[in-house]
């Protein structure tokens, strides 16, 4: 045979393939190029005949012109921030999927005129959480977090107890935030127990507010102490309670983590949360409470450098007024109805000479809150060579492993995707 590299056809030749010309029309021509240059490569190499290139590089392509791939989350925990945390409702996706071109985001159709960008959001979100006077939504909790020091606690002090200088992953400590923000911590009592008094002594003309931290990741437990919110409330100093989960309401099944409304409610004269925790939305941060105060936060200059883009305000409305998002319907689904889909999809696997097993487990709520809350949950266990095959597969399935199986807990893996899992699951066992 030929020098390969004499016979390796023009990129320009290969492109013309009508595969690769539809692709370039979804993917972009950069993408297409890329992949028909590592046909070409291989071409070249010797590693693959001239007149497969076409088909190798048409084999070759992504899926979408963005790296980031649907995952299916098999691990039990409900909000997982490797995963991307909350998945959004199919009302959500459809929202974005609206907004994602020209939308009324700032501008009032009857009228003819300028309006308040995402006006309505706001109130959707004003309406679901009695006793809110105002809101104003940001990029993430931390933003809130920041957007409040910077305007309300610029160069005063922040009143906190020791026990709630936390760290809430990835290095990310709220102490830091805080001060980088411009506070002064004043930080009162001990780890394990703070009392009014401590507060009491530390305020004074220098304090802009007393923050509360919900310490969402971890507990104390044992000898511990910490006033109530109402005594909080009782020092005459704003109390703003970041919550973390995005709770906007008590959720019976998670009676110690806390929420907007009752919040509030206890004299909080701020409240701040996550979107994508429990709320089951988009990545935003919530900030509730006194409308003098919140007009304060959505004047300051830097307010704008925090503020959200359409497709979050899209999604987060259609999460509060819209169905229930998969992430409430993991929590609250009853372990009988994922036993029951257990030994459906174990009977259909088995017969597809699977090696599985129905397993009782527990689910946790994972980074976005209740820390030691254990959710009875049941998962399919296969030998523990699947967990890299299946988050090889397509799309990935990402279990746990535990005891030398991998477990895939059907809590976090909505009943939509049950044919996805069982395909993955039955394409793994082929290269078992
Ligand atoms: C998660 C969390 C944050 C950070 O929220 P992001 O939305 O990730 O910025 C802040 N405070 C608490 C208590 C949290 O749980």
């Amino acid at each position: 045979m030929s020098d390969p590299r004499r016979s390796t056809p023009r990129v320009d030749a290969v492109l013309a393939d009508p595969r690769l010309v539809a692709a370039a029309e979804r993917l972009g021509p950069v993408l297409v190029r890329a992949a028909v240059s590592r046909a070409l490569d291989d071409v070249r190499s010797g590693r693959l005949p001239a007149e497969a290139a076409a088909e190798a590089a048409v084999a070759a392509l992504p899926a979408s012109a963005s790296t980031l791939r649907r995952v299916l989350n098999a691990t039990g925990v409900i909000v997982h921030t490797n995963l991307g945390r909350s998945a959004l409702s199919p009302a959500a996706v459809a929202a974005v999927t609206d907004a994602a071109g020209y939308t009324d985001v700032e501008f009032d159709l009857a009228a003819g005129v300028r309006a308040r960008r995402g006006a309505e959001v706001l109130g959707a979100l004003r309406a679901a959480v009695p006793g809110a006077e105002a809101v104003h939504v940001v990029n993430n909790n931390a933003a809130a977090l920041a957007l409040i020091v910077f305007a309300l606690a610029g160069g005063r002090e922040v009143v906190i107890s020791r026990g709630e200088l936390i760290e809430i992953g990835d290095g990310f400590r709220i102490p830091d935030l805080l001060t980088a923000a411009g506070a002064v911590l004043r930080e009162v009592g001990t780890t394990n127990r703070t009392r009014l008094a401590d507060y009491a002594a530390a305020i004074g003309p220098e304090t802009a507010l007393v923050l509360r931290l919900h310490p969402s990741n971890y507990r104390v437990t044992g000898f511990t102490a910490a006033p109530t919110l109402a005594e909080l409330v009782s020092l005459e100093v704003p109390v703003v309670y970041d919550i973390g989960s995005g709770l906007l309401a008590p959720e019976p099944l998670l009676p110690d983590e806390p929420d907007a409304a009752s919040a509030l409610a206890g004299g909080a004269a701020l409240v701040t949360a996550s979107a994508d925790k429990l709320l089951g939305g988009p990545q935003a941060g919530l900030v509730f409470g006194r409308s003098d105060l919140v007009t304060r936060l959505a004047r300051h200059p830097l307010a704008r450098a925090l503020r959200v883009d359409k497709l979050t305000l899209a999604a987060l409305e259609a999460t509060v007024r819209g169905p229930l998002p998969p992430t409430t319907a993991a929590l609250r689904t009853p372990v009988t109805a994922l036993r029951e889909r257990a030994r459906r999809l174990a009977a259909a696997l088995a017969d597809a000479g699977v090696d599985v097993e129905v397993v009782d487990t527990g689910s946790t709520v994972g980074g976005g809150g209740a820390p030691g809350v254990v959710l009875p949950s049941v998962a399919l266990s296969l030998p523990t060579a699947y967990a890299a095959l299946l988050r090889h597969g397509e799309p990935p399935v990402v279990g746990r492993v535990s005891a030398g199986r991998c477990l895939l807990d059907l809590r976090t893996v909505t009943p939509d995707d049950d044919e996805d899992l069982l395909t993955a699951v039955r394409t793994a066992a082929k290269q078992t």
